[in-house]
Protein backbone atom coordinates (compact mmCIF):
# COMPACT_ATOMS: atom_id res chain seq x y z
CA UNK A 1 0.00 0.00 0.00
CA UNK A 2 1.69 3.08 -0.96
CA UNK A 3 0.85 6.83 0.44
CA UNK A 4 1.21 10.02 -1.20
CA UNK A 5 1.17 13.57 -0.24
CA UNK A 6 1.58 16.84 -1.49
CA UNK A 7 2.25 18.90 1.36
CA UNK A 8 5.53 19.89 0.58
CA UNK A 9 6.39 18.32 -2.40
CA UNK A 10 5.47 14.52 -3.02
CA UNK A 11 6.27 11.95 -0.43
CA UNK A 12 6.25 8.40 -1.19
CA UNK A 13 6.42 5.67 1.52
CA UNK A 14 5.07 2.38 1.78
CA UNK A 15 4.09 2.22 5.39
CA UNK A 16 3.66 -1.54 5.83
CA UNK A 17 0.50 -1.70 7.64
CA UNK A 18 -0.44 -4.90 8.98
CA UNK A 19 -4.21 -4.16 10.01
CA UNK A 20 -7.34 -2.07 8.12
CA UNK A 21 -7.87 0.36 11.70
CA UNK A 22 -8.16 3.39 10.64
CA UNK A 23 -4.86 5.14 10.64
CA UNK A 24 -3.91 8.92 9.91
CA UNK A 25 -1.23 8.57 7.51
CA UNK A 26 -0.24 11.98 7.01
CA UNK A 27 0.17 12.22 10.62
CA UNK A 28 2.42 9.36 10.49
CA UNK A 29 4.60 10.28 7.69
CA UNK A 30 5.19 13.41 9.71
CA UNK A 31 5.73 11.24 12.94
CA UNK A 32 8.53 9.21 10.78
CA UNK A 33 10.06 12.08 9.12
CA UNK A 34 10.26 13.65 12.67
CA UNK A 35 12.06 10.61 13.80
CA UNK A 36 14.65 10.93 11.50
CA UNK A 37 15.06 14.61 12.22
CA UNK A 38 15.91 14.20 15.43
CA UNK A 39 12.21 15.79 17.32
CA UNK A 40 11.57 12.67 19.56
CA UNK A 41 12.38 13.55 22.80
CA UNK A 42 12.37 10.94 26.15
CA UNK A 43 11.19 11.93 29.75
CA UNK A 44 11.85 10.30 32.46
CA UNK A 45 9.68 9.24 35.48
CA UNK A 46 11.41 8.10 38.69
CA UNK A 47 10.51 4.82 40.09
CA UNK A 48 11.15 5.52 44.17
CA UNK A 49 11.67 2.48 46.56
CA UNK A 50 8.24 2.30 48.32
CA UNK A 51 9.76 2.41 51.91
CA UNK A 52 12.70 4.91 51.96
CA UNK A 53 10.98 6.93 48.98
CA UNK A 54 14.27 7.36 47.49
CA UNK A 55 15.04 7.10 43.88
CA UNK A 56 15.34 3.16 42.37
CA UNK A 57 15.55 3.80 38.69
CA UNK A 58 13.07 5.75 35.77
CA UNK A 59 11.43 5.05 33.24
CA UNK A 60 11.85 5.76 29.62
CA UNK A 61 8.33 8.02 28.35
CA UNK A 62 8.48 9.15 24.17
CA UNK A 63 7.00 12.22 23.29
CA UNK A 64 7.37 14.68 20.10
CA UNK A 65 8.34 17.64 19.80
CA UNK A 66 6.22 19.13 17.09
CA UNK A 67 7.39 21.78 15.10
CA UNK A 68 3.62 23.61 14.98
CA UNK A 69 1.85 21.78 17.20
CA UNK A 70 4.42 21.50 20.28
CA UNK A 71 5.20 18.42 22.41
CA UNK A 72 2.92 15.45 22.00
CA UNK A 73 2.48 12.79 24.41
CA UNK A 74 2.40 9.22 23.20
CA UNK A 75 -1.45 8.57 23.14
CA UNK A 76 -1.43 10.79 19.78
CA UNK A 77 1.03 8.86 17.70
CA UNK A 78 2.10 6.31 19.53
CA UNK A 79 -1.15 3.65 17.95
CA UNK A 80 -0.64 4.61 14.70
CA UNK A 81 3.19 3.90 15.04
CA UNK A 82 2.56 0.84 16.32
CA UNK A 83 0.17 -0.39 13.41
CA UNK A 84 3.25 -0.01 11.12
CA UNK A 85 6.23 -0.26 10.90
CA UNK A 86 7.37 3.08 11.78
CA UNK A 87 7.35 1.88 15.54
CA UNK A 88 10.21 -0.53 15.15
CA UNK A 89 12.24 2.59 13.76
CA UNK A 90 10.66 4.29 16.79
CA UNK A 91 12.02 1.98 19.03
CA UNK A 92 15.10 1.85 18.34
CA UNK A 93 15.50 5.04 18.51
CA UNK A 94 14.37 4.58 22.20
CA UNK A 95 16.36 1.98 23.15
CA UNK A 96 19.25 4.05 21.51
CA UNK A 97 18.34 7.87 23.48
CA UNK A 98 17.63 5.79 26.84
CA UNK A 99 20.52 3.70 27.21
CA UNK A 100 23.11 6.63 25.83
CA UNK A 101 21.03 8.97 28.54
CA UNK A 102 22.04 5.76 31.40
CA UNK A 103 25.69 6.13 30.12
CA UNK A 104 25.86 9.92 30.26
CA UNK A 105 24.71 9.75 33.31
CA UNK A 106 26.79 6.79 34.43
CA UNK A 107 30.05 9.08 33.52
CA UNK A 108 29.16 12.07 36.11
CA UNK A 109 28.68 9.47 38.92
CA UNK A 110 24.66 8.45 38.78
CA UNK A 111 24.11 4.98 38.68
CA UNK A 112 20.05 5.32 37.50
CA UNK A 113 18.57 1.74 36.33
CA UNK A 114 16.36 2.90 33.14
CA UNK A 115 13.27 1.14 32.17
CA UNK A 116 11.88 1.17 28.39
CA UNK A 117 8.88 0.21 27.07
CA UNK A 118 8.80 -2.36 23.95
CA UNK A 119 5.74 -3.00 21.92
CA UNK A 120 4.80 -6.80 20.67
CA UNK A 121 6.05 -6.13 17.33
CA UNK A 122 9.69 -5.27 18.75
CA UNK A 123 10.07 -8.67 20.72
CA UNK A 124 8.26 -10.35 17.56
CA UNK A 125 11.70 -9.91 15.41
CA UNK A 126 14.34 -12.18 15.75
CA UNK A 127 17.21 -9.39 16.02
CA UNK A 128 14.82 -7.76 19.39
CA UNK A 129 17.94 -9.42 21.61
CA UNK A 130 20.73 -9.05 19.20
CA UNK A 131 19.98 -5.21 19.23
CA UNK A 132 19.64 -4.55 22.66
CA UNK A 133 22.71 -6.39 23.74
CA UNK A 134 25.01 -4.01 21.26
CA UNK A 135 23.67 -1.08 22.37
CA UNK A 136 24.63 -2.11 26.17
CA UNK A 137 27.51 -2.91 24.88
CA UNK A 138 28.06 0.35 22.70
CA UNK A 139 27.41 2.42 25.86
CA UNK A 140 29.10 0.51 28.12
CA UNK A 141 26.03 -0.01 30.44
CA UNK A 142 25.15 -3.11 32.64
CA UNK A 143 22.67 -5.21 31.27
CA UNK A 144 21.42 -5.40 34.83
CA UNK A 145 20.85 -1.21 34.45
CA UNK A 146 17.77 -1.69 31.94
CA UNK A 147 14.49 -2.78 32.50
CA UNK A 148 12.02 -3.56 29.34
CA UNK A 149 8.82 -3.55 30.40
CA UNK A 150 6.22 -5.53 27.87
CA UNK A 151 2.40 -5.84 28.11
CA UNK A 152 0.55 -9.14 28.71
CA UNK A 153 -0.46 -9.05 24.98
CA UNK A 154 3.17 -8.92 23.87
CA UNK A 155 3.72 -11.94 25.75
CA UNK A 156 0.32 -13.89 24.10
CA UNK A 157 1.15 -12.86 21.06
CA UNK A 158 3.91 -15.07 20.03
CA UNK A 159 3.85 -16.71 23.31
CA UNK A 160 7.42 -19.32 22.51
CA UNK A 161 9.33 -16.50 20.52
CA UNK A 162 8.77 -13.91 22.89
CA UNK A 163 9.83 -16.24 26.13
CA UNK A 164 12.50 -17.32 24.80
CA UNK A 165 13.91 -13.73 23.67
CA UNK A 166 13.03 -12.58 27.18
CA UNK A 167 14.67 -15.36 28.38
CA UNK A 168 17.84 -14.75 26.51
CA UNK A 169 17.89 -11.30 27.63
CA UNK A 170 17.23 -12.23 31.67
CA UNK A 171 20.11 -14.54 31.02
CA UNK A 172 22.45 -11.42 30.20
CA UNK A 173 21.21 -9.87 32.99
CA UNK A 174 18.52 -7.49 31.25
CA UNK A 175 15.47 -6.88 33.79
CA UNK A 176 11.61 -7.74 32.57
CA UNK A 177 8.51 -6.15 33.83
CA UNK A 178 5.09 -6.83 32.51
CA UNK A 179 3.79 -3.40 32.44
CA UNK A 180 -0.36 -2.32 32.99
CA UNK A 181 -0.94 -5.42 34.64
CA UNK A 182 -4.39 -7.11 35.37
CA UNK A 183 -5.66 -4.93 32.11
CA UNK A 184 -4.74 -8.54 29.65
CA UNK A 185 -5.82 -11.46 29.70
CA UNK A 186 -2.83 -13.36 30.81
CA UNK A 187 -3.70 -16.37 32.85
CA UNK A 188 -2.49 -16.32 37.25
CA UNK A 189 -1.48 -20.06 35.79
CA UNK A 190 1.34 -18.76 33.33
CA UNK A 191 2.86 -16.37 35.83
CA UNK A 192 4.95 -18.42 36.93
CA UNK A 193 5.78 -19.97 33.31
CA UNK A 194 6.79 -16.58 32.42
CA UNK A 195 10.33 -15.12 32.56
CA UNK A 196 9.62 -11.84 34.67
CA UNK A 197 11.21 -10.34 37.33
CA UNK A 198 8.73 -7.44 37.94
CA UNK A 199 4.91 -6.51 37.57
CA UNK A 200 3.59 -3.23 37.50
CA UNK A 201 0.40 -3.17 38.61
CA UNK A 202 -1.80 -0.99 36.68
CA UNK A 203 -3.03 3.15 37.51
CA UNK A 204 -6.14 1.59 37.32
CA UNK A 205 -6.50 -0.64 39.88
CA UNK A 206 -4.41 2.17 42.01
CA UNK A 207 -6.55 5.09 41.15
CA UNK A 208 -9.87 2.77 42.21
CA UNK A 209 -8.58 1.15 45.73
CA UNK A 210 -10.02 3.69 48.32
CA UNK A 211 -13.13 3.94 47.26
CA UNK A 212 -13.63 -0.14 45.89
CA UNK A 213 -12.72 -3.19 48.29
CA UNK A 214 -13.04 -5.04 45.33
CA UNK A 215 -9.64 -3.38 43.61
CA UNK A 216 -8.19 -3.21 46.93
CA UNK A 217 -8.49 -6.99 46.92
CA UNK A 218 -6.74 -7.46 44.12
CA UNK A 219 -4.29 -5.37 44.37
CA UNK A 220 -3.56 -7.29 47.72
CA UNK A 221 -3.68 -10.60 45.60
CA UNK A 222 -0.96 -9.38 43.39
CA UNK A 223 1.46 -8.54 45.57
CA UNK A 224 0.93 -11.78 47.53
CA UNK A 225 1.10 -13.53 44.03
CA UNK A 226 4.39 -11.54 43.00
CA UNK A 227 5.81 -12.23 46.25
CA UNK A 228 5.67 -15.96 45.92
CA UNK A 229 7.01 -15.90 42.69
CA UNK A 230 9.84 -13.79 44.29
CA UNK A 231 9.16 -10.56 41.59
CA UNK A 232 9.24 -6.99 42.25
CA UNK A 233 5.67 -5.20 42.48
CA UNK A 234 5.64 -1.75 41.35
CA UNK A 235 2.55 0.64 41.51
CA UNK A 236 1.68 3.00 38.78
CA UNK A 237 -0.59 6.31 39.19
CA UNK A 238 0.28 6.88 42.71
CA UNK A 239 -0.99 10.52 43.10
CA UNK A 240 -1.26 11.32 46.41
CA UNK A 241 0.18 10.08 49.65
CA UNK A 242 -2.44 8.32 51.10
CA UNK A 243 -2.77 5.98 48.61
CA UNK A 244 1.65 5.71 48.35
CA UNK A 245 0.79 4.87 51.97
CA UNK A 246 -1.45 1.80 51.68
CA UNK A 247 0.47 0.77 48.90
CA UNK A 248 3.34 0.31 50.69
CA UNK A 249 1.71 -1.02 53.89
CA UNK A 250 0.45 -3.40 51.54
CA UNK A 251 3.70 -4.72 50.26
CA UNK A 252 4.84 -3.27 47.07
CA UNK A 253 8.27 -2.72 46.90
CA UNK A 254 8.33 0.51 44.21
CA UNK A 255 5.81 3.16 43.55
CA UNK A 256 5.93 5.49 40.67
CA UNK A 257 3.18 8.34 40.18
CA UNK A 258 2.50 11.53 39.62
CA UNK A 259 2.16 12.05 43.72
CA UNK A 260 6.02 11.54 43.44
CA UNK A 261 7.20 13.20 40.28
CA UNK A 262 6.23 14.03 36.90
CA UNK A 263 8.05 12.62 34.08
CA UNK A 264 10.88 14.86 33.16
CA UNK A 265 13.33 15.60 30.85
CA UNK A 266 16.92 14.42 31.63
CA UNK A 267 18.56 16.58 33.20
CA UNK A 268 16.37 16.86 35.88
CA UNK A 269 16.99 13.25 36.96
CA UNK A 270 20.28 14.15 38.97
CA UNK A 271 18.65 17.04 40.97
CA UNK A 272 15.70 14.65 41.64
CA UNK A 273 18.16 11.85 42.85
CA UNK A 274 20.46 14.11 45.64
CA UNK A 275 17.24 15.53 46.39
CA UNK A 276 15.70 11.89 47.46
CA UNK A 277 18.37 10.81 48.88
CA UNK A 278 20.81 9.72 46.22
CA UNK A 279 20.50 5.92 47.54
CA UNK A 280 19.67 4.57 44.14
CA UNK A 281 20.59 1.16 43.27
CA UNK A 282 24.54 0.87 42.42
CA UNK A 283 25.73 -1.82 39.93
P1 LIG B 1 3.00 3.27 30.66
O1 LIG B 1 4.18 2.55 30.17
O2 LIG B 1 2.08 2.54 31.57
O3 LIG B 1 3.58 4.59 31.31
C1 LIG B 1 2.96 5.28 32.36
C2 LIG B 1 2.09 6.38 31.84
O4 LIG B 1 1.29 6.87 32.93
C3 LIG B 1 2.85 7.61 31.33
O5 LIG B 1 2.04 8.26 30.36
C4 LIG B 1 2.92 8.48 32.59
O6 LIG B 1 3.11 9.85 32.32
C5 LIG B 1 1.55 8.22 33.16
N1 LIG B 1 1.51 8.44 34.61
C6 LIG B 1 2.49 8.21 35.50
N2 LIG B 1 2.08 8.50 36.75
C7 LIG B 1 0.80 8.92 36.63
C8 LIG B 1 -0.18 9.36 37.58
O7 LIG B 1 0.07 9.44 38.79
N3 LIG B 1 -1.40 9.71 37.09
C9 LIG B 1 -1.69 9.64 35.76
N4 LIG B 1 -2.90 10.03 35.37
N5 LIG B 1 -0.81 9.21 34.84
C10 LIG B 1 0.43 8.85 35.28
P2 LIG B 1 2.59 8.66 28.93
O8 LIG B 1 3.99 9.16 29.01
O9 LIG B 1 1.56 9.52 28.27
O10 LIG B 1 2.65 7.26 28.20
C11 LIG B 1 1.48 6.53 27.95
C12 LIG B 1 1.79 5.16 27.43
O11 LIG B 1 2.45 5.24 26.17
C13 LIG B 1 2.78 4.37 28.32
O12 LIG B 1 2.10 3.80 29.41
C14 LIG B 1 3.27 3.34 27.33
O13 LIG B 1 2.35 2.31 27.18
C15 LIG B 1 3.33 4.15 26.06
N6 LIG B 1 4.71 4.65 25.89
C16 LIG B 1 5.31 5.74 26.39
N7 LIG B 1 6.57 5.85 25.96
C17 LIG B 1 6.80 4.78 25.16
C18 LIG B 1 7.91 4.32 24.39
O14 LIG B 1 9.01 4.91 24.38
N8 LIG B 1 7.72 3.19 23.66
C19 LIG B 1 6.54 2.51 23.64
N9 LIG B 1 6.43 1.42 22.90
N10 LIG B 1 5.49 2.90 24.37
C20 LIG B 1 5.61 4.02 25.12
MG1 LIG C 1 5.61 1.40 31.00
MG1 LIG D 1 2.73 1.20 32.95
MG1 LIG E 1 -0.05 2.18 32.15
Amino acid sequence: RRAKFDRTGVVEWTPNLDTNQRVDLRQLTELRAGLRSGHLRLHYQPLHDAKTRRIHGAEALVRWQHPQRGLLPPGVFLPDAERSDVILELTDWVLAEALHQASVWQAAGHHIPVSVNLPPAYLAQDRAVGTILTLLDLEQVPATMLTVEITETAVLTRPEQVAAQLTELRARGVRVAIDDFGTGYTSLGLLPELPIDELKIDRSFVIRMHDSVAHATIIDSVIAIARSLGMTVVAEGVEDEPTAADLTTAGVDLLQGFGLNRPKPPEFLPGLLSASGAAYATP
